[in-house]
């Protein structure tokens, strides 16, 4: 089978288990992207600003950022359990990233502001905004 994350052919066993569902992630994709959950918090004028991300200090193409996208749904999860009414919840990505000083004066009402990201974006070059 080929890997959708790394490309790279790879075998799997076959049991009665699995045998009508193939894995689609090599072993060491599948280690290498365990869904963890990172958190940081930065405290702003009026409230926080929380960056939620899963995977920390691993570079990804578009391609592998695209396959492994349905993993944000763990941090999804976790902040509908946590809800704030007085909180506003965004899915950070590249684009976003790279425009936030043309829409973030758009979200200086909210005093808890959370942003929810495959990767860890850096906020401190931004926190004359904050
Ligand atoms: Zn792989």
């Amino acid at each position: 089978m080929k890997c959708r994350i790394c490309d790279n052919f790879f075998y799997s066993e076959t049991s009665f288990e699995d045998i009508f569902r193939f894995p689609s992630i090599c072993e060491k994709c599948s280690l290498k992207y365990t869904i963890n959950h990172y958190e940081e918090t930065l405290p702003i004028s009026n409230g926080t600003v929380t960056s939620h991300y899963i995977y920390n200090d691993i570079r990804m193409n578009a391609k592998q950022k695209d396959e492994l996208k349905s993993n944000l749904e763990s941090i999804w999860i976790k902040m509908i359990e946590k809800h704030d009414n007085k909180a506003i919840y965004l899915f950070m990505d590249d684009y976003l990233y790279e425009t936030f000083e043309s829409w973030f004066p758009f979200l200086k009402p909210f005093n808890n502001i959370h942003f929810m990201s495959l990767l860890r974006y850096d906020f401190d070059g931004f926190m004359n905004f904050f």
